[in-house]
């Protein structure tokens, strides 16, 4: 595939006003690429160049894209900096730069998508003494083959903004409405039920009425409904299925697997032929999505399930949970009173919730990775806990578990902010001697050839019991099975008073919910003013000091909270306190290298800042209560928005990214929980 081609279509996407519409563009483009290109193709979409647990960056400095720029266009760096004050995007002013070339290339060819994305890789390796000539001749021959357009998408990859805005699931959007037609052209009946008497069908993709022109089946706009038009090959048995409007069905597909719960909105017989039926399902291309999410949830490997289910779709339906590919986490679900948990789950086994550093352990014999709530690979930083997995008495295994500094001579906690001196680059052997951490296992996920993540918890917990048993370093969290609230009410406190943060509550019956933020874990933390939970935030800008804070140049953050549905983000604070001098100090530097001239285009915002910063740091906030205002566009209906009330800094949150914030959805249930409280 041509990069011209990927460019093209960025551009699109670029342009395309929600999620689904980008993920139309980029569908257009996973039709047409070959299997040798796809992890080229979903890598560079997403601005990356390999998965997070690969540990593969690029970030090339600004000032190397200016003199690349400069070399290939024959533009001062005095010009090429005039120019990004105006624009404030080095892919802006490469485009430009490129447009007026002063000198025409005598080497260029044209750019294949494969060969670029060598390229940057082999960018991203270039470390060492004259590593930084080799980085400018790298992009700079790059840039001599490539046009205007893809100057610019090449030179906002390398200095790390790239700006679509796609992330993962908009390339799983794309993925599934590729398959669509695919799955269109099987259907071969419905059952009214799932397992019920099947009615087969000869779809008709064609018919449309009254002489008009023939069309092409329409998907509707909708993410889940398809509208199709089909014959009845066994009329009796259609008019004995019952199709009623919003009867939960099943989709009987060619060698596929069934698609269930799909919901009739509507099935029509057609007014001039008696023989057709027009249909409308909802919940469709969901179901189609399902296997789709479920794999990528399994390997966090988008390229990966994207070749599969592009080239041998069959894989996707089968996917395993496999070795150094880390699964995307479970999540927990909140409530704010014990009782309330009962009522959900019933009786259930209580966790305490540890303060500390989640880890994902993969173990093949004597190779243990480590992996973070991020999925990146941290197996450098904590050598005892490698050495310590080691010692467990499995060949293959994949656990998790929390690490944290805890004396077990004192049966002593420490706090996050102790353990996270581990999180360190430099002096790691130094550190583990000082501040060995402990782990706390609380999850089974694989082990010898057995698949424990479909296991329910109880089966889980009691192989993971028997797995760490006698260890030095490694145990399983503190466990209690409680019957009723006020047990569960026990618990908790006790835990509060050993230090913990509080309680994770899990159903005895539920498998690894991989992924997902579901019922199957509920946590219980300690009060933080009149909220079930704090809340992990993204700053998206921040303000000049005044007054007492003039010296350190910083007076507060604004942050936001991710919309699950568009994707973007949305303002719900300004945070003004909570922060020591050393904090001030230390983010106004941290912010201030990462400010850019305009709000970020994923964000949506009424509030002005006095710097937008590129939406990258997480920091967990506090607030006595969650408001609606007018000012705030997190999940704004009516003019007004979640806001919180007097937010104040708990602490930066390096193990997550902006993906992994707090969604809109979740601070809905932090709201409601609230009213439920104040009652
Ligand atoms: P939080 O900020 O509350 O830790 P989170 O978004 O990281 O939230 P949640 O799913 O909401 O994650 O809460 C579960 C988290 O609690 C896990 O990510 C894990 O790091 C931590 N944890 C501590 N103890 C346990 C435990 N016993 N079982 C599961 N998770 C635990």
């Amino acid at each position: 595939m041509r990069f011209a081609e990927v460019a093209a279509v960025w551009s699109d996407v670029e342009a395309a006003s929600g999620r689904l519409e980008m993920a139309g563009h980029l569908a257009k483009l996973l039709a047409q690429v070959k299997k040798d290109e796809v992890k080229a193709l979903t890598n560079l979409c997403q601005g990356i160049l390999a998965p997070p647990y690969e540990g593969l960056e690029l970030g090339l400095g600004e000032k190397l894209a200016e003199q690349a720029i400069s070399i290939v266009s024959g533009r001062s760096a005095k010009e090429l900096e005039t120019h990004f004050n105006k624009s404030g995007d080095w892919g802006a002013v490469a485009e430009w730069a490129l447009g007026k070339k002063k000198q025409m290339s005598l080497s260029a060819e044209e750019l294949e998508l494969n060969g670029v994305y060598a390229s940057l890789v082999k960018l991203a390796k270039l470390s060492g003494s004259g590593s930084q000539e080799g980085k400018i001749k790298t992009l700079a021959e790059l840039l001599n083959s490539a046009s205007p357009l893809e100057a610019k998408y090449i030179v906002r990859f390398c200095v790390g903004k790239l700006r679509l805005g796609v992330q993962e699931p908009t390339i799983l959007d794309a993925l599934a409405l590729l398959r669509v037609p695919k799955v269109k052209d099987k259907i071969a009946g419905f059952a009214p039920a799932p397992g019920g008497k099947r009615v087969p069908v000869e779809p008709k993709w064609n018919y449309e009425p009254e002489g008009k022109k023939e069309k092409e089946l329409s998907t509707a706009d909708s993410d889940a409904s398809l509208e199709f038009v089909f014959t009845c090959i066994d009329t009796k048995s259609m008019e004995s299925a019952s199709f009623e409007d919003g009867a939960k069905i099943e989709i009987v597909l060619e060698g596929l697997a069934p698609l269930r719960d799909i919901t009739v909105t509507k099935i029509r017989p057609v007014k001039d032929r008696a023989d057709y039926y027009r249909a409308v399902l909802m919940g469709f291309k969901k179901s189609v999505r399902a296997p789709l999410e479920r794999a990528f949830n399994l390997s966090s490997d988008l390229a990966h399930v994207a070749e599969l289910a592009l080239f041998d779709y069959a894989k996707v339906e089968k996917f395993q949970i496999r070795l150094f590919s880390p699964v995307r986490p479970a999540l927990a679900e909140r409530l704010s009173a014990p009782a309330d948990i009962l009522e959900k789950i019933g009786p259930c086994a209580a966790e305490g919730k540890y303060d500390g550093f989640r880890l994902q352990v993969h173990k093949d014999g004597e190779r243990v990775e480590l992996y973070s709530r991020k999925l990146e690979k941290v197996t450098h930083a904590f050598p005892e806990v490698v050495e310590a997995a080691r010692k467990l008495p499995a060949k293959h295994l994949i656990f998790e578990g929390e690490a944290l500094a805890y004396s077990k001579k004192e049966k002593r906690y420490y706090s996050f902010q102790t353990t996270i001196q581990r999180k360190r680059k430099h002096g790691v052997a130094q550190m583990a001697e000082e501040l060995p951490l402990h782990l706390f296992a609380f999850d089974l996920l694989y082990l010898d050839g057995v698949d424990w993540a479909v296991q329910p918890y109880e089966s889980r917990r009691a192989a993971l019991e028997k797995l760490v048993a006698g260890q030095e370093r490694i145990e399983a969290s503190s466990i209690k099975q409680v019957k009723s609230g006020p047990e569960l009410e026990n618990f908790f406190e006790h835990c509060l008073k050993e230090g913990l943060e509080g309680i994770i509550a899990k159903d005895p019956s539920a498998p690894y919910t991989a992924g997902a933020r579901d019922w199957a874990w509920i946590k219980l933390k300690k009060s933080y003013g009149a909220l079930a939970d704090t809340l992990d935030v993204v700053i998206v800008g921040y303000y000049r000091g005044e007054g007492a804070r003039t010296g350190f140049g910083f007076g507060g953050l604004l942050v936001a909270v991710r919309n699950e549905q568009s994707g973007n983000l949305q303002t719900v604070a300004r945070v003004g306190s909570g922060f020591t001098e050393e904090e001030m100090v230390e983010l106004e530097k941290t912010l201030s290298a990462i400010k850019r001239k305009t709000k970020p285009a994923e964000l949506e915002s009424s509030i002005e800042p006095d710097f937008w910063v590129e939406p990258k740091y997480v920091c967990t906030v506090s607030a006595d209560e969650i408001s609606l205002s007018p000012q705030h566009t997190a999940g704004q209906a009516n003019g007004k928005g979640y806001a919180l009330r007097f937010p104040r800094l708990m602490q930066m949150r390096e193990d997550k990214g902006p993906e992994q914030c707090t969604t809109v959805a979740e601070v809905e249930r932090i709201y409601s929980l609230q009213k439920n409280r104040g009652k």
